[in-house]
């Protein structure tokens, strides 16, 4: 044993915690890809291999727990990760990752812990599904010296999950001089299937704004967790699905709904008077909001319900002062209210085991609402912005 692994709290590799966060990563990254970005696992298509290398390691640690293994992948799938809580699993995981009771996998998709799981730790496994046309984006409006392109790219589909086809002519003519514009707007929507569709009509989610599928006449399924309490509850609002488009299912999960939340605070900080800049310096932050008179925030929003591996995803801070046109003050990580609500360990454990905000003490983890509240307010609005 190294020095380093006698150290209390030290995950080193060979640990049992790393062994752990491997073999659970490689479950749930491999759950993950079987149902593509929404929709139910589907049991005719052949397993991940990254199931097979989870369960072969889960085997080791039954063996070493004196439990009895899963026989094969079908039943990792569905007797451990739909019905076996963490608690019942053979790893050693940090208390504070708050994973006893979770299940890996929910009315047959992915849960949200399952899936933030990945988010955090897909260093673990190489397996890195970031959309590539995102990064396409960001490259094109690099070279062209033109980041507000790729924040209006962002904002646009964060705005509207789905366009009419004379709403899509008007969008994709926006920026003339930009000829690959047009064709990025033709990579990040689709017409919509009929399959999509009920009696010609799509639904829209009142809470989350992105379609809904239809679900075997039991209604519509919306994309997201958190409308899941809501799925067959709500009544939807209905549109005219003929000539439309709607938005890629990845870019819904990668883009529309995290950025649901940047929009709101960005709206609510330039109605206290802000100017407000989304995704400056090809999002480097999520927001920028400067006062007149000189008080100004830099944000980075974070929806994300387990704090434990959300502290594993704060970056650092981009160091903007003095003359820069983004120079802010104060930093601050921002979560909605909800997520904190009735858990009071959720900052704590967020600074706890955040290196990030260790190192960065001008940068302060905050809930939205109270970010909110301690901004001034002018009295007449300022603007949100896509550049300086
Ligand atoms: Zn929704």
């Amino acid at each position: 044993m190294s020095i380093l692994e006698m150290l209390p709290g030290y995950a080193g590799r060979g640990s049992p915690e790393r062994e752990s966060e491997v073999l659970l990563s490689l479950v749930a990254s491999g759950l993950s890809s079987l149902s593509g970005w929404q929709g139910r696992v589907d049991r005719r298509r052949p397993y991940d291999s990254r199931l097979q290398l989870g369960l072969d390691r889960l085997a080791v640690a039954c063996v070493r727990e004196g439990l009895e293994a899963p026989v094969g992948v079908a039943d990792l799938v569905w007797s451990w990760c739909a019905e076996r809580p963490m608690r019942d699993w053979p790893l050693v995981l940090d208390p504070d990752a708050q994973a006893d009771g979770e299940l890996l996998l929910i009315d047959g998709v992915p849960s949200e812990f399952c899936r933030e799981w990945v988010r955090a730790n897909r260093d673990l496994v190489a397996d890195v599904h970031e959309s590539a046309l995102v990064n396409h984006v960001k490259d094109v409006a690099r070279a062209l010296g033109r980041p507000e392109l790729y924040a209006h790219w962002r904002m646009l589909l964060t705005e509207k999950a789905v366009l009419s086809a004379a709403e899509m002519v008007r969008q994709r003519n926006r920026f003339l001089d930009v000829a690959s514009w047009a064709v990025w707007l033709d990579e990040s929507y689709e017409p919509i299937p009929s399959e999509g569709t009920v009696d010609g009509q799509i639904a829209v989610c009142r809470r989350c704004r992105q379609w809904m599928s239809p679900s075997g006449g039991e209604g519509w399924v919306c994309p997201s967790w958190r409308c899941a309490g809501h799925r067959y509850g709500s009544v939807p609002n209905m549109r005219g699905g003929e000539g439309a488009y709607r938005l890629q299912a990845d870019l819904v999960g990668y883009i529309a709904l995290p950025g649901q939340w940047e929009l709101r605070l960005a709206n609510a900080l330039a109605a206290r008077g802000a100017r407000v800049v989304v995704s400056p310096g090809y999002d480097a932050l999520d927001t920028v909001a400067t006062w007149p008179g000189g008080f100004a925030i830099g944000v980075d929003v974070k929806d994300w319900r387990n704090p434990f591996l959300l502290a594993r995803k704060i970056k650092m801070f981009p160091e903007w002062s003095g003359s820069h046109a983004y120079a802010y003050g104060k930093g601050f990580v921002a979560v909605p209210k909800d997520r904190t609500r009735g858990r009071q360990e959720y900052f704590r454990i967020l600074c706890k085991h955040s290196q990030a905000l260790h190192a960065q003490p001008h940068v302060q983890a905050i809930t939205i609402e109270e970010l909110i509240q301690q901004c001034p307010d002018l009295g007449t609005p300022g603007v949100v912005s896509c550049g300086p």
